[in-house]
C-alpha cells in the first residue's frame, strides 16, 4: 500500500560523493506496511563505480599508519555515538525492531565495532622462527588484500555492517560494501560522517541495492578479491558457486537452527528468563536465537509451564511502545513464511501453547497493516518436521522432552546447521561433555549472547565457512606471506 508522503531517497555513496542512480525500489515500515523510503536499485555499473573509486583509494589508505587509521575509526564511532538516538530510530523504522533495541543493541554495538577493530589494530604481532643449524630466521608479513566485497543482511543492519567495515578497513583494505535492500537506511546515514571523521574517499563506499543485482555484480567483479557474507545459507551456496571462477576469499556465516538443552538440575528461573530472551529477542530475527529447546523429561512440565507463562508476558507492540519486547517482523513475505511454519506444525498436529492462533494480538488501528505476529511455542513435533529442521528466523520456538545425554546431543547435532548452542545445568563436567560434542561455533551455559569479540564468532556445517573476530578477521582481510633470510 503506498500512501502519498514525500519519502526519504537515498543515494550510493562512492568515491566519498552521493550519487543518484537511475532506478529505486521501494523499502517499507514493517510496523505499518507503507513505504516509506526509496533505495537505489544499483546494478553493474555503479558496482564498477564504486569498485573503481576503492581500487584507487587502497595505495594510500594502506600505506597509512595503523595508529592512523584507528584515528579516524575512533572519530566515526564517536560521531555515530553522538547521533545514537537518530541512529536507533531510524534503524528502528527501517526492521521493525523496537527502538529499545535499537537504542541498546543495534546502535551501541556498532560503535563498538569500531572502537574494539581500531584498538584491536594496534596490538597485533607476527611470528618470527630461527634456524640456528642453517643460519636462517623465518618471519611472516601480513599485508592488506585490497578492495573487499561486504554483503550484510536485514536482521541487525549497522551492526553487521560495522562488524564487516570495521576489520577490513582497519587492516588497511578498502571496501565496497552492500546492505540488504530491505534496510539500507542507517547504512547511508554513517556515509554522512565518513568524510567528517577523516575516511578519504574512496575507502568506504556503499552500493544500494537488491542481491541479483548489485550483490552479484559484487561477488563477480574481477577487482574485488574478498567476499565477506553475512546471510542465508542458499545465497552463500550462489556466492561459492559464482565466486568459484575467480578463487575469491570468502568469509561466510550463515543461518542456524540453534538448540538449548536443559537438564534436570538446571536453574529454572534464570533459564526460563534467558530462553524466552534467547527465542525472541529481535522477533527471533537473531541468527544466534533459539529455536528448538530440549528439556529433561524430569522438568519438562514444569519447564513448559514457566516458559509459555514468561512468553505470554513477552510484550508485542509498535517499535516506539517503550514497554514492548517485540516490534514487527521484516516484511509481508517474511511474516506470511514464519506463520506457514506454525501452519505446518498444526497439519503435522502439533500443540500451539501460546501465541498465534492460539491468543489474542492487540495492535493499534494505524499499525494493522504492520508485519506483527506473536511469539509462539510449539510442542509434540517429531525431529523430521520441518519447523524442528529447517532456519525459521522469526519468533517460533519448539520444546521437546528428552532422556539421555547420549540422546540429546545426538538430537542437537541432527540439522544440517552448526551455529550455536545453549546448555542450562549446574554440573560442570556436564557442561563441558556436551559442549565439546555438540557441532556447533558458539556454546554458551548457563547464559546467552555472550560475546567477546576477541575470540572466534562463526558457525560449522551449513552455517559457515571461516570465524570472524579480532585474530580472524585480521587473518582473513590480510594476506600472509613467509619470509626467510639467510644470514
Ligand atoms: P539473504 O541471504 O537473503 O541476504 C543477505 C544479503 O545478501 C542481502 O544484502 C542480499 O541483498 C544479498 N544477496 C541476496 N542474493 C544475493 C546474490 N545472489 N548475490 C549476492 N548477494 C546477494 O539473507 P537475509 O534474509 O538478508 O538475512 C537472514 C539470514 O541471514 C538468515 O539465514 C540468518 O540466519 C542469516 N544471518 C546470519 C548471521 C551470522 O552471523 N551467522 C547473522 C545475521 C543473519
Amino acid at each position: 500500500m503506498e500512501t502519498k508522503q514525500a519519502f526519504l531517497q537515498l543515494q550510493n555513496y562512492i568515491g566519498g560523493k552521493f550519487v543518484s542512480t537511475k532506478s529505486y525500489i521501494n523499502s517499507y515500515d514493517p510496523s505499518t506496511g507503507e513505504v516509506y523510503c526509496k533505495v537505489p536499485d544499483s546494478d553493474k555499473e555503479e558496482v564498477g563505480a564504486a569498485v573503481s573509486a576503492a581500487k584507487t583509494a587502497f595505495p594510500i589508505w594502506s600505506s597509512w599508519r595503523p595508529q592512523d587509521r584507528s584515528r579516524v575509526m575512533n572519530k566515526l564511532a564517536d560521531l555515530i555515538e553522538n547521533h545514537l538516538e537518530e541512529f536507533a530510530q531510524a534503524e528502528s523504522k527501517d526492521q521493525g525492531k523496537t527502538v529499545t533495541f535499537a537504542r541498546t543493541v543495534d546502535i551501541p554495538r556498532s560503535v563498538y565495532n569500531l572502537r574494539f577493530f581500531a584498538s584491536s589494530i594496534l596490538h597485533h604481532t607476527t611470528e618470527c622462527t630461527h634456524m640456528d643449524h642453517l643460519n636462517c630466521m623465518n618471519y611472516t608479513m601480513r599485508t592488506p588484500i585490497g578492495v573487499a566485497g561486504l554483503i550484510s543482511p536485514w536482521n541487525l543492519p549497522l551492526y553487521l555492517l560495522t562488524w564487516k567495515i570495521a576489520p577490513a578497513i582497519a587492516c588497511g583494505n578498502t571496501v565496497v560494501a552492500k546492505p540488504s535492500e530491505m534496510t539500507s537506511v542507517t547504512a547511508w546515514m554513517m556515509c554522512q560522517y565518513l568524510s567528517e571523521a577523516g575516511v578519504p574517499p574512496g575507502v568506504v563506499n556503499i552500493v544500494f541495492g537488491t542481491g541479483p543485482r548489485a550483490g552479484e555484480a559484487l561477488v563477480c567483479h574481477p577487482d574485488v578479491p574478498i567476499i565477506s557474507f553475512t546471510g542465508s545459507t542458499v545465497t552463500a551456496q550462489r556466492i561459492i558457486e559464482k565466486s568459484a571462477p575467480y578463487c575469491k576469499k570468502l568469509s561466510l556465516e550463515l543461518g542456524g537452527k540453534n538448540p538449548a538443552i536443559v537438564f534436570e538440575d538446571a536453574n529454572l528461573e534464570d533459564c526460563v528468563t534467558t530462553t524466552v530472551r534467547s527465542s525472541f529477542s529481535n522477533q527471533g530475527e537473531i541468527c544466534l536465537c533459539t529455536s528448538r529447546i530440549y528439556v529433561q523429561r524430569s522438568v519438562y512440565d514444569k519447564f513448559l509451564q514457566m516458559f509459555v507463562e514468561a512468553t505470554r508476558k513477552w510484550k508485542v507492540s509498535i517499535p516506539s511502545d517503550p514497554t514492548a519486547s517485540m516490534g514487527a517482523l521484516i516484511s509481508e513475505t517474511h511474516l506470511a513464511k514464519v506463520k506457514g511454519y506454525i501452519k505446518k506444525a498444526l497439519a503435522e498436529g502439533a500443540t500451539i501453547n501460546c501465541g498465534e492462533y492460539v491468543d489474542p494480538l492487540h495492535i493499534p488501528p494505524n499499525n494493522q497493516g504492520g508485519y506483527f505476529m506473536l511469539p509462539t511455542v510449539i510442542t509434540g513435533l517429531k525431529e523430521e518436521s520441518c519447523c524442528m529442521q529447517e532456519e525459521i528466523f522469526g519468533p517460533v520456538t519448539c520444546v521437546v522432552p528428552f532422556d539421555t545425554e547420549e540422546e540429546v546431543i545426538d538430537k542437537a547435532n541432527g540439522v544440517k546447521y552448526g551455529l550455536a548452542a545453549t546448555i542450562w545445568t549446574r554440573d560442570v563436567g556436564l557442561s563441558h561433555r556436551v559442549a565439546k560434542r555438540l557441532q556447533a561455533g558458539l556454546v554458551w551455559t548457563n547464559c546467552w549472547l555472550v560475546r567477546d569479540l576477541n575470540l572466534p564468532f562463526g558457525g560449522m556445517k551449513a552455517s559457515g565457512l571461516g570465524r570472524e573476530g579480532a585474530k580472524d578477521s585480521y587473518e582473513f582481510f590480510t594476506e600472509v606471506k613467509t619470509v626467510t633470510i639467510k644470514h
